[in-house]
Order: C-alpha cells, then structure tokens, then sequence
C-alpha cells in the first residue's frame, strides 16, 4: 500500500443514490414547496401505495420514524401496561425502545452465534400469561426464518411484528419481509438501505383494521374527521421524503444485489483469516445493512482501520439488557452471553452499493496487514 495518502472509504455515498433523479426529485420538492402542501399529501399516498406493492401487502402507513412505526404498531394491536412482547438482547435500542414506551414489559431471548439473529428456539419458554406479541428483528440485513414463530404465535395467540428497519427488500420463503407477521415496521432513517433525507419510517399490514388505527393513531388519535377516539400521536410522513423515497424505491433491489457483490467478496477474500460472518443459507435472505465480521481483536482491528481512512463502526457494543433504562428488567450481565459476545467481537466494515474495486482492495488489504501484523 502507498504511503502518506490513503484511500478514505465512507459509510454512505448520497451522490450516487441521487445520480439518476435529482432533477425529477428536485422539481417534484419545488412544486410542493410553493404549494404548501408537505405532510401527507398525494406525494405521501403514491409511496405508501408504491412501497405496499414492494413488499407485498395491502397497507402502507407513513410515520416520523421507524421507532415511531414499532410504538404505533405496538398501540395498534393494542399493547400496553401490563402486556409483555419478546424481543431480542442483540438489536438497536429503539426496538426496545418503543416496546418500554407503550408501557408493556420486554422480555429478552438471546441470539444466535451463526447468524448474530434472534435465538428461536428460546422464545417458547419465555412466553407467560401476559404475552401479547413477539418482535423478531431482520437484523445488520439478514432476513430471520419467521416459520416457526408464525407457527408458535397460532398456537399462543400472540401477533407477530416485524422489525425490517435493516432489511428493506429482503426475502425469506420467497416473501419480503414486513409482509410475513401481522405488521411489518420500517425505517427510512438516511443510514438504511433505503434512505430519506431526514426521518421517516413505515407500517405495513395486510390487515384492514390494523390500518385503519394506524392511520387514527399517527394523526392525533382521530380515525374519524375531529372525532379523537383515543390519545394518538403526531407522526406524519412529510412531501419532501416521500418524494425522495418514491424515486430511491426503484432502485433498491438492484442496490441490494450491489451490496451482495461487496459483501460475497469481502467473505471470499477475507475467508482464511481468523474472523468470522453473519451466516446466511440463501442469497436473497440478506441485503447487507451493514457487513459484519467477528473477531476478538475487534477494538485493535477497528483502531487501525480508522487511522487509515476506513469507516469502520461498531454496531453495537452494548446489548439491550446492559442499557441503563432496562435495569429494572432485573437481568444481569451473562444472562444473554451470545449477545454479550457480539457486542464485544462484531466490527462493520463499510459496505456500500457503489463501492469500487479500488476501495474493497484497500480495505480488504488493510484488513489484512493487520492480521499480518498481529
Ligand atoms: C434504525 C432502527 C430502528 C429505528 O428507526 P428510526 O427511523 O431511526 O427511528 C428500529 N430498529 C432497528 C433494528 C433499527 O436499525
């Protein structure tokens, strides 16, 4: 590698997603900006109608944000005080989040080694009395096998939410995820695959009547014109990132399939090293949110990368149950020890649909020389 000035490989690259439609997205957000229409609006409907047909179900609702889409999902189904939902030590703190904020109890199983995903077969004996509905996550892009939670959520009675805040596009049994429990939940937030120029997330149902109290709880609680019928929220998709979602939409399969090049070379040439990946049995289950490889020399790996231009994150150090506000859940430190692990050995190496040879050689040699070097 040449000395003294390396390559800088970047996270994200906002220019190429907006190569091709700029000037249409720029003359749709002129027009809405001198019409004073920005929330909701037709611009917002042609998405939800575009991004339903995308994934395979009837309903698509627009909200602030992806945690914004869990908790109104969560309160559609009518979760709260005194309820338990099931969720996963190994996620990102808003899945948690929104359960904590309606007021139910989260209750944690661990994850696994091979795919870093939600352990299945630890959900049954977490079921009680009190569980209303479990909460899988499509984690780092990886689509969860949902088959035998759907199957587990029949016999219980309890609904299933899908958290594809990392998974836009991905499928597992030939269906999308989003359309394959009760409600699907997606984030828009401009880190995910598919990416709006601000906050933005999406319900998704196939299920009438949870839409239609969707629809009631993200404008104020009204499911009727000025009838509130219960306390909503105010969370509205606006024009202005609608218009930008609508013209990504297009293009996010083929940007997934982007990151799946990137992704199976950095698992080919890196495959002899002393690090592992997030295992996947079938192509079209992961879209790679984020690429992670798993050593015990993570924090060393991750210092030496970032001194030389590489974008390396870590998501996430500390696992649900080790989060200040979830103390009084009572769990302690070795409860959930695969996503303890996880949170100690995971580095994410940059992955992006546009990535170049040039830069997926220097990161993978620099990888590389570390190891060498180690
Ligand atoms: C990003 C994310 C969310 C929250 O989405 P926001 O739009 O940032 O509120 C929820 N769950 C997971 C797994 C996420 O990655």
């Amino acid at each position: 590698m040449e000395q003294g000035n390396p390559l800088i490989v970047e996270r994200s690259n906002y220019r190429f997603e907006f190569a091709q439609i700029l000037a249409p997205v720029m003359e749709e957000i002129e027009a809405v900006l001198l019409s004073g229409d920005y929330i909701l609006s037709q611009h917002v409907s042609r998405f939800e109608r575009a991004f339903a047909d995308f994934i395979g179900c009837d309903h698509a609702l627009g909200v602030n944000s992806g945690t914004d889409a869990l908790v109104l999902a969560l309160e559609a189904l009518d979760i709260g005080s005194g309820d338990e939902v099931i969720t996963v030590a190994n996620t990102f703190h808003a899945t948690a989040l929104a359960i904590a904020r309606t007021g139910a109890k989260t209750v944690l199983v661990d994850a696994r080694i091979n795919d870093f995903l939600m352990d299945v077969s630890q959900i049954e004996a977490a079921i009680t009395p009190r569980t209303k509905a479990i909460l899988p996550v499509h984690l780092f892009g990886l689509a969860l096998d949902l088959t035998s939670i759907v199957e587990l959520c029949q016999r219980h009675n309890l609904y299933l939410i899908e958290d594809c805040a990392q998974a836009a596009g991905a499928k597992v049994g030939g269906k999308r995820v989003g359309s394959i429990g009760n409600i699907g939940c997606f984030s828009f937030h401009p880190s995910k695959n598919l990416a709006a120029a601000g906050d933005a997330g999406m319900v998704t149902t196939s299920d009438a009547a949870i839409a239609h109290r969707v629809r009631g709880l993200r404008y104020f609680g009204q499911r009727e014109r000025k009838v509130h019928s219960e306390f909503g929220y105010n969370s509205k998709t606006d024009a202005v990132q609608a218009i930008v979602l609508a013209h990504k939409l297009p293009f996010l399969d083929e940007w997934n399939e982007l990151r799946h090049r990137q992704a199976e070379r950095y698992r080919s040439e890196l495959s002899d090293l002393q690090i592992a990946f997030q295992s996947s049995n079938f192509d079209e289950h992961h879209v790679y949110h984020l690429f992670q490889v798993q050593t015990s020399e993570r924090e060393a790996l991750r210092t030496y990368l970032v001194s030389r231009g590489i974008d390396a994150v870590v998501r996430y150090p500390c696992p649900i149950h080790l989060q200040p506000p979830f103390a009084d859940l009572g769990y302690q430190r070795g409860e959930f020890p695969v996503a303890e692990h996880l949170a100690d050995t995971t580095l994410c190496l940059p992955i992006r649909p546009d990535m170049n040879s040039k830069e997926t050689e220097y990161v993978v040699g620099s990888v590389r020389e570390f190891f060498a070097d180690a």
